[in-house]
């Protein structure tokens, strides 16, 4: 009888590592670096390039919040002297492993974005060694071409007008869904009722200009109570939009349901939940039709494949949020993206896509709202390192946190998008 399993001798029998049986000789991790790529706006991006001992290597992608950036990177450094060495194979027992032994079970978003880098890197990576798209390494694309959405258009605009004008050059690029938030002012529970008609003179504008057509994905950015934005998404009924994202504070998922019960519209929840764990009260209070999970932030391209299997059972949809690069973060969504059954709409920010074209030398085909499934190894994308180190990060300015004579309700209140006191 052969035994598969090869023993390897060791000081004391209760350590005695025993080899994983593998068909492959061992690939491991030997370098793992990271790059800012500062776009000229909105924050900068973070890539990891992770090399192998054998020579191979992947590029992966962290989300990252603006004026945050520089703290993820710091993470992904500080996990490199447990990472280099290890398989590059054992993806999911690295995560696991770094959850258990190094976060000692207290991951946080900057972990979560942090070890995403290094995982989509690694997927990657185990793509060119199979000669293989990663998709065909999950099981194989479930559809031809991965629909997606465009965000990022509506950043700066001051007024509604000037919001209308970007939403229809947008259409003209060919995007058929169209998310924003059209929420006057800063993120507050409670607001003015005239905020709630500002956010409905809003859409019904967006509507007007762009036909029927055009879905319209508003994103009411976790802020408002129930009572406000149940009142607000059955006024927006009106006008056909097409989902209602994040509708109330995301700590407390019943409040999320409530607004799930009281209107029509499709539910999105999610993009400020990073862990398995996290969806389980969601899909069991069914607070939501659609989850919105971020590759980049989540842990990567494993954790995605689990949280839609999770959400499969309660027939709800996962449409991948995706605030990165339309390159190594577009590409891990849309390899995760063609192979999920219950998949709908990716996201695409279209003010990264000059950006993330100057640094490509390898870049994800979309056109017309629809992104291709690339066909060359691993993500099907690359990066030019020295066209990369031409955009090194670059500090914006801080986000304004607002005062105490600024908090409302205050007299001479009224609703503008960028307000001179918000
Ligand atoms: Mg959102």
């Amino acid at each position: 009888m052969v035994n598969i399993y090869t023993y390897v001798s060791a000081t004391s029998p209760a350590e005695a590592p025993v080899s994983v049986p593998s068909a492959e000789p061992p690939m491991n991790i030997a370098r793992i670096e990271t790059f800012f790529l500062f776009p000229g706006k909105a924050k900068n991006l973070l890539f990891t390039r992770v090399e192998t001992d054998d020579g191979l290597y992947g590029w992966g992608e962290s989300y990252v919040v603006a004026g945050k950036e520089t703290v993820v990177e710091a993470y992904i450094h500080a996990l490199r002297p447990v990472l280099i060495g290890r398989s590059a194979f054992s993806i999911r027992h690295t995560a696991q492993a770094l959850y258990d032994d190094f976060t000692i079970r207290r991951a946080s978003l900057e972990f979560l974005a942090a070890w995403s880098g290094i995982e989509i890197a690694l997927w990657d990576i185990l793509g060119k060694k199979a000669g293989l798209p990663v998709y065909n390494l999950l099981g194989g694309a479930v559809r031809e071409k991965v629909r997606v959405y465009a965000n990022g258009w509506w950043a700066g605009a001051e007024t509604i007008d000037e919001t209308v004008r970007r939403a229809v050059a947008v259409r003209e690029l060919g995007y058929t869904a169209l998310k924003w938030d059209p929420l006057p002012g800063a993120w507050r529970t409670f607001v003015d009722r005239r905020d709630e008609d500002f956010a409905v003179e809003h859409v019904k504008a967006m509507r007007e200009a762009l036909g029927p057509d055009v879905e319209l994905l508003i994103d009411a950015h976790r802020r408002l109570s129930p009572n406000h934005s149940v009142r607000l998404a059955r006024r927006l009924e009106e006008y056909g939009i097409a989902w209602y994202e994040e509708p109330t504070p995301p700590e407390n998922i019943d409040l999320a349901a409530e607004v799930r019960r009281a209107v029509t519209v499709p539910i999105v929840v999610g993009e400020s939940l990073y862990t398995r764990e996290g969806f389980v009260p969601v899909l069991e209070k069914r607070a939501a039709d659609i989850l919105n999970p971020d590759i980049a932030a989540v842990g990567g391209i494993s954790t995605m494949l689990d949280i839609a299997a999770q959400a499969q059972p309660y027939a709800v949809a996962i449409s991948p949020h995706n605030y990165n690069s339309t390159l190594v973060g577009l590409a891990a969504t849309v390899h995760l993206s063609a192979v999920i059954t219950n998949f709908t709409i990716a996201e695409l920010f279209v003010n990264l896509q000059e950006a993330s074209d100057r640094v490509a030398t390898q870049a994800l085909t979309v056109r017309d709202g629809w992104a291709d499934l690339p066909t060359a190894p691993g993500l099907g994308v690359d990066i030019d390192i020295d066209e990369l180190r031409r955009h090194p990060y670059q500090a914006l300015p801080a986000k304004p946190v607002r005062q105490v004579w600024e908090e409302f309700p205050r007299p001479g209140y009224t609703p503008a998008l960028k307000p001179a006191i918000r």
